[in-house]
């Protein structure tokens, strides 16, 4: 039951800026085991993806330098640090440059594409342990997979990163898109040989029909985004790569300099998978802190009412209209909020004309080009300046993609907001 004099709830539902800090927070070595995963999943999913790098370089050629890994940089942001007025030290982890997709997604969506290419391959003598998976780079892999279709309900970019990834392998891919898909995505995706389905209704409804779409068809995989252990462990990689980029960079981490990430959340795979990742690299001197948009805190809701999945945010009332791509989403993973409650510390909402001028202010202090979501990790900042030796850290889930013209149109509105 939702208790609407509750005054969370009454803020929540009034689309009112909200932070919750989470009461049930436990020490890392107890709160993971609610997931059900272990470091040793998060160390296979790693080896898999390290397997499959000279195949990804092959034919991702912009992840060369990172030899097939598609990783995105660290950077430190004193700019716009000041800019935001903080006094502790503010990095961005920029996902938005990630090659491929330019999002988060292209941890999760391209890591279970992979995995189920690696299956079927293997399954049928098209590759062998021990084989370079460069040879998937080939006519005669690409042939095996035509035979096989992987689908996917999405209101944007793990499409992008599904579809994208499915097709260079040579499986028919289908992207089931809500309405409110941007048409520069579906425009992409039909680029590159992809079956866009349009949907009128959401991100829900997309789902719905895609899944029932793959399930007539014995051929056909589902990328299930709400309960997906496949995503959240691509998600959960980069965790230890995380870990290796502040050692390299001289970003100190421990018991005595806790980093607050800040991580944007739609329905929970991609934040969830990377703070499962990061609680396992840094334990607790991590705080894992979760950002979505006031018309659609669907995470916030599910884990504060414990109801998860059986809430939706049109049951107090809010619209799930948001400029957000990939933040609007009613209803939240049951799998990530049960598994990660008691590992996220904190929950905030966000207005949209925030994250306009948050866009605005990242650009012209540190020139990146962030999507509104990605600004979604900066808003909470504030709430956590206080904190002793702590460092902030803004996931940016996304950005360099955008077109010119679109992202030209999000500065106007940041101006204006
Ligand atoms: C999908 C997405 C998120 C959130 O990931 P979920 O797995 O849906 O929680 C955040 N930012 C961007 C840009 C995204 O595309």
């Amino acid at each position: 039951m939702i208790n609407r004099e509750d005054p969370l709830i009454r803020q929540l539902a009034a689309a009112e800026p909200v932070l919750w800090r989470n009461p049930n927070i436990a020490p890392a070595a107890q709160a993971l085991a609610d997931v059900g995963l272990s470091a040793a999943d998060v160390a296979d999913a790693a080896a898999r993806l390290q397997r499959f790098a000279p195949y990804i370089r092959a034919v991702f050629p912009a992840t060369a330098a990172a030899d097939g890994l598609i990783e995105s940089p660290l950077y430190r942001t004193p700019k716009l640090q000041e800019a935001l007025h903080l006094k502790s030290d503010l990095w961005i982890k920029a996902d938005s440059e990630l090659p491929v997709s330019g999002s988060i997604k292209a941890r999760g969506g391209i890591y279970e594409v992979l995995q189920h290419a690696e299956a079927l391959a293997l399954q049928h003598g098209l590759l062998r342990e021990g084989d370079n998976y460069a040879k998937l780079d080939s006519e005669e892999a690409r042939q095996f997979f035509r035979r096989y279709t992987v689908a996917v309900g999405s209101t944007g970019n793990l499409g992008l990163s599904i579809g994208i990834m499915a097709a260079k392998l040579g499986f028919q891919a289908a992207v089931h898109m809500s309405a409110d898909a941007r048409q520069w995505k579906k425009d992409k995706l039909r680029a590159n040989g992809v079956s866009v389905y349009e949907y009128a209704g959401d991100y829900g409804e997309a789902v719905a029909a895609g899944r029932a779409q793959a399930e007539q068809d014995p051929y056909a995989y589902f990328v299930d985004d709400e309960n997906s252990r496949h995503l959240f462990l691509g998600y959960a990689v980069a965790g230890e790569r995380l870990k290796a980029q502040c050692a390299e960079q001289g970003l100190r981490v421990d018991a005595e300099h806790p980093l607050y990430v800040y991580l944007p959340c739609g329905v929970g795979g991609g934040p969830g998978g990377v703070a499962f990742g990061l609680k396992l690299a840094f334990g607790d001197a991590v705080r894992c802190v979760f950002a979505e948009p006031v018309q659609s805190p669907c995470m916030l809701l599910g884990v504060y009412t414990g109801l998860h999945d059986e809430i939706a945010v049109s049951d107090i009332g809010l619209s799930n209209r948001t400029a957000a791509d990939g933040l609007a989403v009613g209803r939240a993973s049951g799998f990530v909020g049960r598994a990660m409650q008691r590992s996220i510390d904190a929950f905030y909402t966000v207005p949209d004309a925030e994250l306009f001028r948050l866009l605005r202010t990242v650009r012209h202090s540190e020139g990146l080009q962030l999507e509104p979501s990605a600004c979604a990790a900066l808003a909470g900042t504030p709430y956590f300046d206080d904190v002793a030796n702590a460092t902030h850290l803004a996931w940016a889930t996304g950005g360099s993609m955008v077109p010119d013209e679109v992202f030209a149109e999000y500065l106007q509105e940041g101006e204006a907001a």
